[in-house]
């Protein structure tokens, strides 16, 4: 399989540290508020990538975090009057909330930045003895970003251009402007931590460089983020793990690009946003998900009320296809398969290899979406109602379509109809019917029951029944 490395701007074949084994890095949510529609791409897609890996047979160790100390969350708490463990427990709950409700699996690990706290000194100090970073008498440590030779070659920008776009900001503490803050002395009122160098807080990059090393080890298979986090966030990451670890720090870069709105990124910033909890009371979470998967993950995708109404729609189209052959598997004709349902489960290992085709070519999640649908449209047209289908076939088929919906993790949101629910609505519609004096109708819901192998019996208590 192929994938679009950031760093080296190509695809290139996949081929992982260790056969069978993939690790796989994502930067998490500063957790200060609820995520937006925007945040919801990359987490939405990168679950889809993991689960695709493991439905290839890798065995996926897949690290996201939480930046649960941060100037964002410290204003928050103050805003709110709560610590700031308080709004990020409070924001992780809602983060998972979100996450469950878009089909998002929970990573093999979430750490905290105050959870990996002494593994985040460790390599400050380490950066330190190595001469890459130094402290300053305010208790502040800096990236000496020159001495590191690399920096600049995930962004694809000269130093020169770095140095000559750097804000140079009064603090003079600074050896150059495009240091970067490791650790950061504490402020009065602000959270803090013991350090060699005083009292303080990390800076931002720091922990993902300590994450990835605790958990996944010097070098990992794929670093993946937003397409904003190339630089500096990425840049910095990669200067502080392979500086400190004299290893290459990720094999593969992924990065998503932007959710739009009106063709500009969807941010807080700009004001241009939607939470997931708001879009998803409009249109449901998984709408959110499917609408995610319709583009491919670089190219933008533009956020509208009508794209969501489209994911439903379509998302309608899976869902009855999925009730029409459950029925059909316990309702159908006894005996084997028929012509129609056999070719169509004839053609199943081609459908499996052009779904896979697509997902190995950098993960195409809209061709794969497309061969979804083909075999969901002939699986429809093997038991339509020119057909006499059977169960056999329409077990099988029901078995084929799940299997491309699983991997991309679709369908979970409503739970299958039980027979019980469709017989009760048979009932109440062929109430309704005989209320209008529709005797016609009325007869014919009660053989449609009859053809489910149902007995209606009116009684006193209304209308009951069996099953023969
Ligand atoms: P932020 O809220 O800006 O800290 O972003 C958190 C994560 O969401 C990062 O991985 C960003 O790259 C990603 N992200 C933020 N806004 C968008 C957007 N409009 N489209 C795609 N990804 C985004
Ligand atoms: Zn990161």
């Amino acid at each position: 399989m192929e994938i679009f490395n950031s760093m080296t701007r190509r695809k290139e074949e996949f081929v992982p540290i260790e056969p069978g084994k993939l690790k796989m890095y994502a930067c998490g949510p500063t957790v200060y508020n609820l995520i937006h529609v925007g945040n919801a791409r990359p987490i939405i897609l990168f679950d889809v990538f993991r689960r695709y890996m493991e439905y290839r047979g890798y065995e996926v160790t897949f690290v996201q975090n939480f930046t649960d100390v941060d100037d964002k969350i410290i204003k928050r708490a103050n805003e709110e009057g709560l610590t700031s463990q308080q709004v990020a427990e409070k924001y992780i709950e809602e983060y998972f909330t979100d996450a469950k409700g878009l089909g998002v699996r929970p990573a093999t690990i979430h750490p905290k930045a105050t959870e990996t706290m002494d593994e985040i000194i460790d390599l400050v100090q380490t950066l330190v003895e190595k001469g890459y970073a130094y402290p300053v008498p305010s208790g502040d440590v800096y990236y000496r970003t020159l001495k590191f030779k690399g920096y600049g070659k995930l962004s694809h920008q000269p130093i020169e251009d770095l140095l000559s776009g750097a804000r140079i900001d009064v603090n003079d503490e600074k050896e150059n402007p495009l240091d970067f803050a490791l650790w950061k002395a504490a402020k009065p009122g602000e959270p803090y931590w013991e350090s060699p160098w005083g009292k303080g807080r990390p800076g931002w990059h720091i922990e993902c460089s300590a994450m990835n090393r605790k958990y996944l080890g010097k070098t990992i298979d794929i670093h993946c983020g937003g397409e904003d986090l190339q630089f500096p966030h990425h840049e910095n990451e990669i200067a502080q793990s392979e500086a400190a670890n004299d290893a290459p720090f990720a094999h593969y870069w992924m990065h998503n690009g932007f959710l739009n709105i009106d063709n500009k990124k969807m941010s807080k910033s700009l004001g241009n946003f939607f939470t997931v909890r708001d879009a998803a009371a409009a249109y449901g979470y998984e709408p959110i998900r499917f609408f995610m998967l319709s583009a491919h993950y670089r190219t933008p995708l533009n956020y509208s009320a009508e794209s969501l109404q489209q994911a439903q729609a379509a998302l309608d189209r899976l869902y009855t296809a999925r009730e029409n052959l459950t029925f059909l598997a316990q309702n159908g004709a006894d005996g084997e398969p028929t012509e129609a349902e056999q070719a169509v489960l004839n053609q199943a290992d081609d459908f499996r290899q052009r779904f896979d085709a697509a997902m190995d070519d950098d993960f195409n999640t809209a061709d794969a979406v497309s061969v979804l649908f083909e075999v969901v449209r002939a699986a429809n047209k093997a038991v339509g109602p020119d057909q006499k289908p059977t169960k056999a076939g329409a077990e099988a088929l029901l078995k084929l379509v799940l299997e491309f919906t699983d991997v991309l993790g679709l369908l979970y949101g409503k739970e299958e109809e039980s027979l019980d629910d469709k017989v009760e609505a048979l009932i109440a519609q062929r109430q309704e019917a005989r209320k209008n004096k529709n005797w016609a109708e009325a007869d014919r819901i009660r053989d449609e029951l009859k053809a489910m192998g149902i007995t209606l019996m009116d009684t006193k208590q209304g209308v009951q029944w069996k099953k023969d």
